[in-house]
């Protein structure tokens, strides 16, 4: 507890690791983020191993609030039902909520019957819909381009704004939606890849380090945060792709590690240096 009686906030990267070939080979980790505010803890997109990471960064998940789920693509689902598993004591507890488009709820459910029961409700989310959990409130302000439905978070907390950019393909508008102190974004690719010559017409929906680069100049947050890393950005060392955004941007920008705590209050600092 700090002295005006918030408790401290703060954003734990599970894993760094995005799209497949990162995730199979668990080269990075890919447990999703773990977001702390004022009190409120909620689970976002746990990908496989998330219940190995949770338990290594001694985090307790029968403090979870609830789980977001941004779209059903493995990397961001795999664990959804040990981490309801975990959230709820092994099912002794009914508690928690699980949030996440319709597609990943409906069609062909993303939890299995028996855990959902155990859950104080399934939210479904939507386009331009605000939800409370806890101290916190977040906006799913627009649909995504990706191949399933998908929704990137702008959190509202007492003291902080923090949007979060999931998959998606660049496209003109998606910077206006997002804004807030810290920005979180998947850049999956070094380049757009449009599509591949055995796949002509396919597009591959993520982000490139050149769309991070607009997408920081325009929404201007305190601080960008990059994570979700494919391979090739693995490769090109993250750390070094970030320093170079900043001094592109002027604005600081971190590569996420698997592991990395970042403390919000630092948000705070870089507005006292400027
Ligand atoms: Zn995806």
């Amino acid at each position: 507890m700090r002295e005006n009686g918030q408790s401290s906030e703060t954003i734990t990267f599970l894993g760094t690791g995005g799209a497949r070939f990162m995730v199979i080979s668990q080269l990075l980790a890919s447990g999703g983020i773990w977001f702390s505010l004022n009190g409120t803890e909620i689970l976002m997109d746990p990908g496989p191993g998330c219940i190995v990471q949770v338990t290594k960064r001694k985090l307790n998940p029968e403090k979870l609030s609830a789980i977001i789920v941004s779209h059903r693509h493995l990397d961001h689902t795999a664990d959804v039902n040990v981490m309801t598993e975990a959230m709820t004591q092994g099912g002794f507890k009914k508690h928690g909520r699980l949030f996440a488009p319709s597609d990943a709820i409906d069609t062909e459910p993303i939890i299995f019957n028996y855990l959902r029961e155990n859950l104080e409700g399934v939210e479904i989310l939507e386009a331009g819909k605000t939800y409370a959990i806890g101290n916190v409130s977040f906006t799913t302000p627009v649909r995504h381009i990706h191949r399933v439905e998908n929704y990137g978070m702008v959190f509202k907390t007492q003291r902080h704004t923090i949007a979060y950019i999931t998959d998606t393909c660049y496209f003109e508008e998606l910077a206006g939606y997002y804004h807030g102190d810290l920005l979180i974004m998947n850049v999956t690719f070094l380049e757009p890849r449009v599509f591949t010559p055995e796949h002509p017409g396919m597009t591959i929906d993520h982000l490139a380090v050149p769309d991070a680069e607009r997408l920081i100049k325009e929404i201007k947050p305190k601080t960008a945060i990059l994570t979700h890393f494919g391979m090739n950005v693995w490769r090109a060392k993250p750390w070094l792709i970030a320093e170079q955004l900043t001094q592109k941007t002027g604005v600081r920008v971190i590569a996420a590690r698997d592991g990395m705590k970042f403390d919000l209050s630092e948000l705070d600092k870089s507005e006292e240096m400027n």
